[in-house]
């Protein structure tokens, strides 16, 4: 079946797949082939059974869905590619193909279908499951439930507690449509993305990122309208929704007069940066996204490449960083968060082994695919452990979470911070 043919629109395209030369030399970048040592679980092999399918010669069937399910969709494998071949998109082209063709059981679609056309849409409804995390964390449930060892009965459940995100009360909510004025005199106007989990669980994130901004001379707008990004929905292969949410974040920021846009995660802002790809068919938003791009950056990117605020108080300590595969693989930015720590008084880098490598987060992918999220974080925690460092610093909200769990079953009672937050500690300890 063609490519290109109706009932394979959602579909590795023909021009991604033919860049693959099959040298092999993405597969020691692969988690899941470094961790597997399969063919079928390595890029070249995935690429492979994407090609089959698109020849016809084999089916969207179980294998197909079991290969390209386990991959997390990391991209390493697109920064070891000699040839330019765009992993990220072919995976994302195989998930919209398996979405369109394959039957989920009632259950799972239930399930898929609150999660991302309900929970991460509404700002409501996620106040509310907020509301109950926060509870069940604030009243000691959670440290009471992990101490009696009570979980274990739970099964798989009991294991994806350990992944419960914190509810950070008050939510970031209560800012979206405010407008914070620049410290001094106003260098930059921002447009800053808030996210959608990241209002309840990662709201002093959010704030913190607000605090460095204005303190660099930006006055921040967190404008009203804005909603989730569609990284979710692009990663699973609800392209459609995907957007849909693009439209919307597009429409809202467009109609504000930003020197730039801002956002803080790495997934996020991958996808973000994506928009023209995304909307490249679409005659009424395929410019607009391509002038959204134009003013977007990551706040790490934004902040390196200006001169920024000295007036910083010491943090005496040993800081490794962890890249976000969508911010050093996707989005190619490396240097950018180092250089922001580098300008900490006190702090020291160290950096770890294999340090874009991803730490198995991935979206919703360790709780999808849970045990090998959970041996890909392993490793990584070695690799943390083997720096010393106290302090680990991240530049994506999905990989904290995972770090912070990761702390808690193999580490030694690291922190675990977004580069931001300690950007934002060292202005906080200079008053
Ligand atoms: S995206 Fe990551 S897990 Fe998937 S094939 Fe590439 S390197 Fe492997
Ligand atoms: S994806 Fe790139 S590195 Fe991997 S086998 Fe194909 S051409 Fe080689």
């Amino acid at each position: 079946m063609a490519a290109s043919s109706p009932a394979n629109v959602h579909a590795p395209a023909r021009i991604d797949l033919d860049r693959c030369i099959h040298c092999g030399l993405c597969l020691y970048a692969c988690p899941t082939f470094r961790e597997l040592g399969l063919e079928m679980d390595s890029p070249r092999g995935r690429i492979y059974q994407m090609v089959q399918v698109a020849g016809g010669s084999a089916p969207v069937g179980p294998s197909y869905i079991e290969h390209i399910g386990l991959c997390l969709a990391c991209r390493a494998c697109e920064s070891a590619c000699p040839s330019g071949v765009s992993y990220g998109r072919l995976i994302e082209g195989a998930r919209a193909q398996i979405e369109a063709q394959c039957h989920r059981a009632l259950p799972v679609r239930l399930l898929r279908n609150f999660l991302f056309n309900h929970l991460v849409l509404s700002p409501a409804l996620l106040s509310i499951a907020g509301v109950l995390i926060y509870i069940y964390q604030a009243t000691g449930l959670q440290r009471l439930t992990r101490a009696t060892g009570i979980l274990k009965l739970f099964g798989k459940l009991g294991k994806l507690e350990r992944l419960t995100p914190h509810a950070e009360w008050p939510f970031f909510f209560r800012h979206i449509g405010k407008t914070f004025p620049a410290e001094g005199q106003r260098r930059y106007k921002v447009g800053f993305l808030a996210g959608c989990i990241a209002n309840v669980c990662f709201a002093r994130l959010n704030e913190a990122t607000v605090r460095v901004l204005q303190k660099n001379g930006c006055e921040v707008v967190v404008p009203d309208g804005q909603g989730c990004c569609g990284a979710l929905h692009a990663h699973v292969g609800q392209l459609e929704k995907a957007r849909e949410l693009a439209r919307r974040n597009i429409d809202v920021f467009l109609a504000g007069d930003y020197d730039v846009i801002l956002n803080n995660a790495g997934g996020c802002g991958s996808t973000l940066k994506e928009y023209p790809e995304l909307l490249a068919n679409d005659p009424a938003y395929a410019e607009k996204a391509r002038q959204f791009r134009a003013r977007l950056m990551d706040v790490n990117e934004f902040l390196a490449g200006i001169e920024l605020n000295p007036a910083m108080g010491r943090i005496d300590e040993m800081v490794t960083y962890q890249d976000s595969c969508h911010l050093a693989h996707g989005q190619k930015v490396r240097s950018a968060p180092r250089k922001l720590l580098g300008e900490v008084p006190g702090l020291k880098l160290r950096e770890m082994r294999l340090s874009d490598q991803c730490c198995g987060s991935a979206g919703v992918y360790n709780i999808v695919q849970h045990e090998m999220a959970m041996a890909v974080l392993e490793k990584k925690m070695e690799d943390v452990n083997a720096t010393g460092a106290t302090l680990i610093a991240a530049s994506n909200t999905g990989c904290m979470l995972q770090l912070e769990a990761g702390v808690r079953i193999h580490g030694h009672g690291q922190r675990v911070l977004h580069v931001i937050q300690i950007l934002d500690e060292a202005y906080r300890k200079a008053r």
